[in-house]
């Protein structure tokens, strides 16, 4: 079934020009490694493949970073969807602080191949704020402040005394430089352009429909026939993955997002710090490079219908309430409103490795709110794999590990 995922004015498509377009493909061609799907993990892949100087492909299936790339609001930060204690009975606390400690490795990455190959895309760091408005939430980030503080994590403790915010703060962990944000669409090009002058190579319009595995390794159809060999087949398909399993990976839901018009000023009055308020379901707020705030929330159970109008105009005009109550002094008009799946799962980490029952089918599925993160590591430690190499940490995002 063709399911949509993403819908709406979606933002990084709308204010970005189309800097390049690939080539279809129109032969049959050998390979080592292919990577199905040109989103930002796709992208990701290719360059570490290619870096590791790995023969490598990416097929996708209609243009480069129009799936979840588009819509992603970008929030580059180490912690996870949920706070520490909650997650400790799917996992373990040492785990969870390691995932910390992997993100921020992945956040050091995105900025050292930004300072190798320029700041196409807006990339800043920045700190990064878990808060609530609630006296009885308190607690739970005291506790969320002391594991990650007792951890080493630079963080800061803020109340009503020190709130630098000009909305109301009962608590929050304020993680210095424990973020960044981006623009995902531009990201996701110049990692191609970068990889492409290296050998990598990108098909845009080429949809894979089919995969055949032998004992010397896969091909895969495209939908015009051409075909694919390589030794394995990689799938960065973001939420299409029936293709190459029946596995049902993560729980979906479906996240809205409104994005202002450029505000004067906004990053003197807000410090530009990435926020995520301590609601279920939570609100995520950043600013972009040309100065919007990008607002997104109001998360419901993922139909394949679910895209109606009246119930996103609902999700959105709350979206905007919300965002005028936090911040009464701006002139917020809405320009760019859209939706998409977003899939968690219980430990809050992707899916990064080899499928159980076939060593030819590998993952690299950057679900849960860090997605981009993940596909970061994912590209560092598949790419090892590839070459003989195991990194310990690959056991966190084992594809089988919720396998009773
Ligand atoms: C509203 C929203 C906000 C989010 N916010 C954040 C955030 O703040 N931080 C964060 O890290 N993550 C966030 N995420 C998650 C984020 O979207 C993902 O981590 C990331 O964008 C996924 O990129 P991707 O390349 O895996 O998927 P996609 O961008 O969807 O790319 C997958 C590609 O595969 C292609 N494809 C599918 N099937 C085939 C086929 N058979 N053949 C060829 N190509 C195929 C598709 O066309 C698509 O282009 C958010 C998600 C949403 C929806």
């Amino acid at each position: 079934m063709n399911i949509q995922y993403v819908q709406g004015d979606c933002i990084f498509t709308r204010i970005n020009k189309l800097t390049k377009q690939y080539e279809y493909l129109t032969e049959n061609i050998d390979t080592d490694v292919i990577i199905v799907g040109g989103g930002v993990t796709g992208a990701i892949l290719g360059y570490y493949f290619n870096k590791n100087n790995i023969n490598a492909v990416i097929l996708e299936k209609s243009r480069i970073a129009h799936g979840s790339t588009s819509i992603t609001t970008s929030l580059l930060q180490y912690e996870l969807d949920s706070n520490a204690m909650m997650l400790k009975s799917y996992t373990s606390i040492d785990k969870i602080i390691r995932s910390y400690e992997l993100g921020i490795k992945a956040l050091d990455e995105i900025e050292e191949f930004i300072d190798k190959y320029g700041n196409t895309c807006d990339f800043k760091k920045v700190d990064s704020f878990l808060y609530t408005a609630k006296d009885i939430e308190k607690k739970e980030l005291e506790e969320e402040y002391k594991v990650r503080n007792e951890a080493g994590l630079p963080v800061e403790f803020i109340e009503k005394g020190n709130n630098p915010f000009s909305f109301d703060v009962k608590a929050g962990v304020l993680s210095k430089g424990g973020g960044a944000k981006f623009d995902p669409y531009r990201f996701t090009h110049n990692l191609l352009k970068v990889s492409c002058e290296k050998g990598l190579r990108v098909y845009e319009n080429t949809e894979v429909v089919g995969v055949n595995y032998s004992e010397n390794g896969v091909t895969v159809e495209t939908i015009y026939g051409h075909k694919v060999k390589g030794k394995i087949v990689i799938v960065a398909t973001g939420y299409n993955t029936e293709l190459f399993t029946k596995r049902a990976f993560g729980t979906k839901s479906t996240t809205f997002n409104i994005a202002t018009r450029p505000i004067n000023n906004i990053e003197d009055i807000y410090n530009g710090v990435n926020v995520r308020d301590n609601e279920v379901p939570y609100n995520y707020i950043r600013t972009t490079g040309d100065n919007r705030i990008i607002i997104g929330g109001e998360d419901i159970n993922f139909l394949p219908d679910i895209f109606n109008e009246e119930l996103c105009s609902k999700s959105y005009y709350k979206l905007e309430q919300r965002l005028k109550n936090l911040f009464p002094k701006l002139s917020i008009e809405i320009e760019y409103k859209y939706c998409g799946a977003f899939a968690s799962t219980q430990d809050n980490l992707g899916f990064l490795g080899k499928d159980p029952k076939n060593s030819k089918l590998w993952y690299c599925l950057g679900y849960g709110a860090n997605g981009i993160l993940f596909a970061m590591l994912g590209g560092i430690m598949l790419s090892k794999l590839y070459l003989g190499e195991v990194d310990e940490d690959l056991k966190l995002f084992k594809v089988d590990r919720f396998d009773s």
